[in-house]
């Protein structure tokens, strides 16, 4: 068993669509029926505080009703075998429940809410919803621990510093459409293999081998084969 290969996991909203989960780009770009800069975006935050906090609350209730899936369970499995680290563009908390270690959370988590003016500021919900008027201790409106377009993806560079160290790359159930996440792949070290699952046609770089499943499928026939290979 090769306990010290460090493997590293860049999921996406895919990994958590057999989970009951919608991911982004399902071909209309919208996200659950809004414009994704109406809900997701500094400005759509200024022109509507309430839409941005009610949607997000729906997406908080979904997530919590949710269930981590095979693809989740499989990756946690894994850490008997591999050093795991997962950088996930998701929001939500099914890495973790799924039993996963560590988890890197690229563009937030849906779990926590932030303030507005005050992004050190930052709680784990004890309730399902960010109401208007709920402050930070500086007196701003607290706002969803969600990284949105336009704004600076803080944990970026911890994230870049995983991946130059693996061993393995694993993408799964991410278009590779967003950046700077998607430019990510470009810091796996030379000679490090990456296997990309996603049931759909994805850009990907020369040299990437794409396992054209979906994640629960692919996951588990993946960590079989590296297994396997490495034990
Ligand atoms: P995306 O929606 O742009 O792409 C999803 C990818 O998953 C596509 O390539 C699609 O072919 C693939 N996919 C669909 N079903 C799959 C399955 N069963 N198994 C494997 N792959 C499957 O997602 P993205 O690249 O992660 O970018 C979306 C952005 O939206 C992220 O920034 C994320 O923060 C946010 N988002 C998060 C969630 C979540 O947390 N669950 C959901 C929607 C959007």
């Amino acid at each position: 068993m090769d306990k010290q290969k460090k493997l590293v996991i860049l999921s996406g909203a895919g990994i958590s669509a057999e989970s009951g989960l919608k991911t982004f780009r399902g071909g209309d770009g919208l996200w659950e029926d809004h414009r994704i800069e109406d809900v997701a975006s500094p400005e759509g935050w200024q022109r509507d505080r309430e839409l941005v906090l009610r949607f997000y609350d729906e997406r908080r209730k979904q997530v919590l009703q949710a269930q981590p899936n095979e693809a989740h369970r499989a990756l946690a499995e894994l850490e008997s075998h591999f050093h795991v680290d997962i950088v996930t563009q998701n929001i939500d908390d099914l890495h973790e429940r799924g039993g996963s270690s560590n988890i890197l959370h690229l563009h937030g988590e849906i779990v926590k809410a932030r303030g507005s003016l005050d992004e050190s500021y930052v709680i784990l919900l004890d309730q399902e919803t960010i109401p208007l008027g709920m402050k930070c201790p500086k007196g701003s409106q607290m706002r969803p621990y969600i990284v949105w377009f336009g704004e600076a993806v803080p944990l970026l560079e911890n994230a870049a510093r995983l991946v130059i160290q693996a061993d393995i790359l694993v993408i799964v159930g991410t278009s590779l459409n967003v950046y700077p996440a998607a430019g990510l792949i470009d810091f796996a070290p030379e000679g490090c293999p990456i296997i990309a699952i996603d049931p759909n046609d994805i850009p990907l770089p020369q040299g990437v081998t794409h396992l054209k499943k979906k994640a629960s499928e692919g996951i588990p026939l993946l960590a079989r084969q590296l297994i396997e290979d490495h034990s």
